[in-house]
Formats: structure tokens, sequence, C-alpha cells
């Protein structure tokens, strides 16, 4: 069957110039393949390295959008005509407007970007999973760098312990969604750049939903079970995740889900058991030490887009900040990989809490709040309050009458207490009294965790109390 593709103006360079091009095919999948062969350049801007076509990418055939018909399977016949409409940001197609030739100039006098690079920008979407530490060089960089489309997902508010490195957040934001700050702060550094606010915690339910919106995902989230997440709907949806993470001094970056590159699982087939890897909150993180890897997940990123240069596929970049050393390992694709591998056992979204363990953790815990505890207080109850934070922090702040035994050091140190004693365990939010309580009561004592830590004490009982 002969028939017509049409191409929009901004396309038409990519196949000498011309308004519509004549192929043969019994499907549109196999009009839009005989175009390809015909035009390597409009593959390169149509089709994302896996093959697929990009998500601003709609296909028409005589007037219905693919995607109502039989998608690339639908059947033409001879005399049809095939319209492609990529989605055009505000106006005439991706070309760029004079203010952002002004803005780009030095990306235009690059080779390796140049005017078609800096559209390929500009046509682009990233999702940036969490406006946090890494989230903010990401989201700042990609912003400036002309990313069309800017997806943030968190649903978190700017805290002042924030601050210290989501340089995102001003100070006249905290106590308020960081999705309104970043976007904010975003439309300010770059006007041309659509952020798409997504004010949830990515679940097993919404993420494909989110992710399949996106060219490239940036995971910058804090927590294991959002890895994975992140992880497999991206191996799933075949997008690449441009993957850091960070840990008081130490950083790592990767490239995942690329076609025919390992994925996270690949690395790490299983999450650590519960408590064995402190987080940031728990175990502090150098402030510039994000801004360092949160860059380079941009510029993986870019590179990506802009499809130059030889990305983080297979390699996992290891820094260290202290010792001011930088490593890159090998990675393989893991064939036996319960995700990526040849006969995948992960083939949907799972229970990401449940498979990092953290599921039976929560439940049956004794807890009292801090209003309550203050009534304890006041009543002069015979207990014990003990803080399982460390001594720096114990030295910004503490609740008067409270006994120091940091979490690391309880085990050997049960001897010390009384065992017929009630016990009130905190630390700064819960997460550490919470395993305190836990170890304490498996050695029979009577044990209660003090829901919200320090932090909530000081915010509803206390304001005396400085938070950190
Ligand atoms: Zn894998």
């Amino acid at each position: 069957m002969s028939v017509q593709v049409k191409l929009p103006a901004a396309l038409r360079p990519f196949a000498g110039k011309q308004e519509s091009v004549t192929v043969e095919g019994r499907t549109a999948g196999e009009a839009l393949d005989a175009l390809f062969a015909a035009h390597e350049g409009l593959k390169k801007q149509l089709l994302s390295p896996d093959g697929k076509l990009r998500s601003f990418v709609n296909v028409y055939v005589n007037d219905e959008d693919l995607r109502a018909l039989k998608g690339m399977a639908t059947p033409i016949k001879d005399g049809d005509v095939v319209l492609i409409v990529p989605a055009i940001a505000g106006g005439s197609a991706a070309e760029l407007t004079k203010e952002e030739l002004q803005r780009y100039h030095r990306h235009l006098i690059m080779p390796e970007v140049g005017p078609e690079g800096q559209r390929k920008l500009k046509n682009a979407s990233v999702l940036c999973v969490g406006a946090g530490g890494l989230g903010s060089p990401l989201a700042l960089y990609l912003a400036a760098a002309g990313v069309g489309r800017l997806g943030i997902v968190d649903f978190d508010v700017v805290d002042h312990s924030n601050l210290q490195r989501q340089v995102l957040h001003g100070t006249e934001w905290v106590g308020k969604p960081k999705l309104a700050s970043a976007k904010e702060r975003l439309r300010s550094l770059n006007p041309n750049v659509e952020v798409v606010a997504h004010e949830t915690r990515l679940t097993s339910q919404n993420a494909l939903g989110i992710v399949k919106d996106y060219d490239v995902v940036a995971d910058g989230t804090d927590n294991f079970p959002t890895r994975y997440l992140v992880n497999d709907a991206c191996v799933l949806l075949g997008k690449p995740n441009a993957y850091g993470s960070i840990f008081r001094f130490e950083g790592q970056v990767s490239v995942f889900g690329a076609k025919d590159g390992p994925c996270y699982r690949c690395l790490y087939p299983d999450p650590p058991p519960p408590g064995l890897v402190p987080s940031c909150a728990e175990g502090g993180v150098l402030g510039v030490l994000p801004g360092a890897i949160g860059t380079l997940q941009a510029i993986e990123t870019i590179k990506l887009i802009l499809g130059i240069g030889r990305p983080l596929v297979g390699r996992l970049m290891l820094f260290d900040a202290l010792a001011m050393e930088w490593r890159c390992l090998k990675l393989r694709k893991d064939p036996a990989c319960p995700v990526c591998g040849t006969s995948p056992t992960v083939t949907s979204l799972i229970d990401y809490e449940a498979f990092c363990g953290l599921k039976d953790q929560a439940p049956a815990l004794p807890e009292i709040s801090v209003e309550q505890l203050k009534e304890k207080l006041a009543r002069r109850e015979n207990f014990l309050l003990l803080d399982v934070r460390e001594p720096h922090e114990y030295e910004i702040a503490r609740i008067e009458g409270s006994r120091l035994i940091p979490l690391g050091a309880l085990p050997e140190r049960f001897a010390e207490l009384d065992r017929a004693l009630p016990v009130v365990v905190h630390c700064k939010s819960g997460g550490r009294s919470g395993k305190a309580v836990k170890l304490l009561r498996e050695k029979g004592f009577d044990a209660v965790n003090v829901a919200g830590g320090i932090n909530a004490w000081s915010e509803r009982v206390d304001p005396s109390v400085p938070t950190y």
C-alpha cells in the first residue's frame, strides 16, 4: 500500500525539506519503518534509543489518533494520509525563539549541542523523583539547560534542616510545600520550561502512570522502597534512569534501565535489611555532596537526551569526598536479574515496603505522643526517659531529665538499665527509638516509643528546644 506521510515544519529538515514522503506499508508501523529507513535523521528525532516512538510524538491516520485505532498495527490502504504531530511548546514547533537563542548561546556554539541539540532539549521531558538534596541541582541545571518539560515528584514541605543542601529552596519557604517552592524558583530561572508538579508519594499504583510521560527519569530518592520502585518502573517502561545516591561524604552515580544496560537490581538484587544502612536523616550528609552527585546526574540526563558522549551505562561511579577520589566500576547486566533478566519474575510493580522488609516492623510497637510524655513528666511518674541519639545531637537539643545511650551502644549497655523501670525512648523523629524499643522489648523491658521524637516535642510542647 502506498501512503503519504505528512511532516510538520520542524521535522522537514530531517527529510530533505520535503513536506511529505510517500512510503509503502500494510500497517502504520510498517509505513513508519519505511519512513525511518529512508530518513535516518527522522528516526533519531522520533524514536527513543529503545526504538519506541517518543512520548511527545502523536501519529494520526486520516485524522484519527493512532492510539484510538490499533496503534502501530493499524492497517492502512492506498491513498491514506499519515500525519506526524509532535508536541509543540507554545507556538511554532520546536523552533528556538530569539530569547532562547540568546539564553542558550554557549550551548549553540558547541557542535555537540548546537541548535539541533538545543531543540532536542526543548522537546525532551525529564522526571525528577524528589525535590531534595539531589533533586535541587538536578532540577536547577536541567531547567537552566532548557529541558522543555520537567516533572518533579515530591510531597514534602521545606524544613529548616533541608536548607544546608537543598539549594532549590529558600528560607522563606520553610513550612511550605517543596513543589511550590521548586516551581517558583525554576520559573524564575527559566520561564521557557514547563514544570509539572506531581505532589504525591510515588507508589506502585501511580508510578507507571507518571513515569510513562517522560523520556528520562532522574532518581533523587532517599529510601530503598522508592529506589527499587523507580528502577522497576523504568525497566518495565524502557526509560533510562540517571541514578544518584549519597551518604555522609560518599556518593554513587550510574545510568540504569538503558537498552542493553544493567539496572539497579543487577547491582543490588535485594535491599539491605532495615536498619543496617542509616538514612541521611540519621547518618548525616555533607551539604555540598548532593550538589556534586546531582550535577553529575544532570550531565548524564543531558547526554542521554542529546545522544552524545558515553553515558554511565554499565558503569558505577563512586565518589569519596574526604579522600577526594573517584572510582569507576564496571557493571554487568545480570541475565538472572528478576526484572531486566532473560526470564524476569517481576513483570509488574510490587509492594516495595514489604520487599524492603519495612512492613512487619511498623505494627505492634507501643508508642506515646509527646503530649502524653509531657503529662507523664508533670505527674512525676517513675520511668526512665531514654534518648538514643548521638552525643552531638544531645548537645544541640535535649529533653530535661533524659538519659543518653546512643542506639549503637545500647546492646552492650542493657545491664546498666533497671528492668523494673518502664522505659520511654525517644530520638530525633522516632525511627531510631523505634529500633531501640524493639531491642529493649526483646530483652524483656517495658519500653514504649515517643512518636515524632524530640522534633515533635519542640514543635508541640516546648518550642525553646531547638529542632535540627
Ligand atoms: Zn537488572
